[in-house]
């Protein structure tokens, strides 16, 4: 018995601590040669980090990101339109983090090498395809050779050669018109020091958190994304989470955002590396699994990073895929119990970001009402109607807080597969 993971991304890591914690035996199979802490940062939500939590990680998340307290979305001219508390502030029983994508990534395969040893992941190995046997399913890698298994997961990301596979006319990930330019720069954190920040509107925003504690200096590392609408039939450069870009393509369009408590061109300016992302998603599938093999994060569900959703879902996804084993055993039943589980929320999350019904949608619609200029925000939108706004998005990602301080652990400490 043994489970195959095509991809050691944040999917299939949180995946092979959680079948080491219930004692399921798995190798991961990894396309890049070596791994290394890529990308900027990424929020962690707090359904999420209960999960990171319950695999033991909370001292190591401690160490690499920092509490989330508040989110706040502003008008183009910095002005507040609503602000609200996260994580234990909100009331969650659990924090939320802003943590470098690289750093978790990187915790999350040290952790793992530290429990289940170094030969539990194989590098340099990318999958092509799958094929269903007579025992489960075979991975077969690029260099020809096969792997068999019990069961293979999916964990290969928004590019996914098994989702190809299952989808051969999918084609590309869809793109909807705007550029995300994203980086670091070291700075002075506003309104608190953990406080996530949207600016703008849906053709120019601008999203910045810090993903540090402030040193002796009282300088933190902030995330930023910068986001700028174009016409979506204009050509456009594929995704590629790490190319380079240049801030002239968009620094004009944010001379101007500076403001009493943030310096917007400031935070551009201080980069050392830009990144350059279009905003890309893909349809929802109809199914995930055939038999012995099924999608799971990025590969099952890509979707916009609006709703700071993305490392959240893959981490639940591997928590829901070991709840499932310990209920069903390690058998393609459990990944239809995983799927039927998983599969509604994820493709609602999906749907939601493109509908542009994101947390972030009071942005256009304060633009819309006033252009962003307004003395009180309740003459613009009535703050009860904001409040209702932020409630459902989370309920709709599966965080409300009630139903997630409510909820029983997805895997019980101790939980183990027998027989
Ligand atoms: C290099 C990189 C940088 C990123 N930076 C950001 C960021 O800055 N902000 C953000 O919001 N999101 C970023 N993401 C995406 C984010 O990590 C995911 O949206 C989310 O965490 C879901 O995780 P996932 O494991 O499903 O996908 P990913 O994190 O994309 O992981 C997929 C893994 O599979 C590997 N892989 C790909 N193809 C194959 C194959 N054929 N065979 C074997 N292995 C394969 C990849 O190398 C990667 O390690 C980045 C992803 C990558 C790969």
């Amino acid at each position: 018995m043994s489970v195959l993971i095509a991809g050691g991304g944040i999917a299939g890591l949180s995946l092979g601590l959680t079948l080491h914690q219930i004692g399921v035996p798995f190798h991961i199979y990894e396309s890049a040669a070596q791994l290394r802490p890529m990308g900027v940062g990424i929020n962690l939500q707090p359904n999420a980090v209960r999960e990171l939590f319950d695999l033991g990680l909370e001292a190591e998340l401690e160490r690499i990101g920092i509490r989330t307290r508040q989110l706040g979305f502003y008008s183009k001219f910095g002005k507040t339109i609503w602000e609200e508390p996260r994580g234990l502030e909100a009331g969650y029983a659990w924090p939320q983090y802003s943590v470098h994508r690289g750093a978790l990534q990187m915790m999350l395969y040290h952790a793992l090498v530290a429990r289940a040893g170094a030969d539990c992941i194989t590098t340099d190995a990318r999958a092509v395809g799958f094929d269903q046997t007579a025992s489960g399913a075979d991975l077969i890698l690029a260099d020809g050779s096969r792997k068999s298994g019990t069961l293979v997961l999916a964990a290969d990301g928004i590019h996914s050669a098994l989702r190809q596979q299952m989808y051969p006319d999918e084609g590309a990930p869809i793109w909807n018109g705007r550029i995300l330019w994203r980086a670091t720069t070291k700075g002075a954190p506003w309104k608190g020091g953990a406080s996530m920040a949207m600016i703008g509107h849906d053709s120019l925003r601008m999203v910045a958190y810090p993903i540090s504690r402030p040193d002796a200096e009282g300088l933190a590392t902030l995330n930023w994304i910068a986001e700028k609408s174009f016409d979506p039939t204009s050509p456009w450069k594929k995704e590629d989470w790490n190319r380079a870009a240049d801030i002239n393509d968009f620094i004009g369009d944010f001379e101007d955002w500076k403001f009493d408590w943030i310096d917007v061109p400031g935070l551009i300016h201080g980069a050392e590396v830009v990144y350059e992302y279009p905003m890309v998603d893909r349809d929802p599938l109809p199914q995930w699994g055939f038999g012995a093999v099924t999608l799971m994060g990025d590969a099952a569900h890509p979707t916009y990073p609006v709703g700071s959703n993305g490392a959240s879902q893959a981490i639940l996804d591997a928590r829901v895929i070991g709840a499932s084993m310990l209920s069903h055993g390690v058998t393609p039943k459990a990944l239809a119990a995983y799927e039927t589980e998983v599969r509604p929320l994820a493709t609602g999350i999906g749907q939601t970001n493109r509908a542009g019904k994101g947390p972030d949608a009071v942005l256009q619609q304060v633009e819309d009402l006033c252009g962003g200029e307004f003395t009180s925000i309740d003459d613009v939108i009535p703050s009860g109607d904001l409040a209702a706004h932020a409630a459902r998005y989370k309920s709709i990602s599966g965080f409300s807080i009630e139903d997630l301080n409510a909820r029983p652990e997805t895997i019980k400490a101790g939980a183990r597969l027998t027989g």
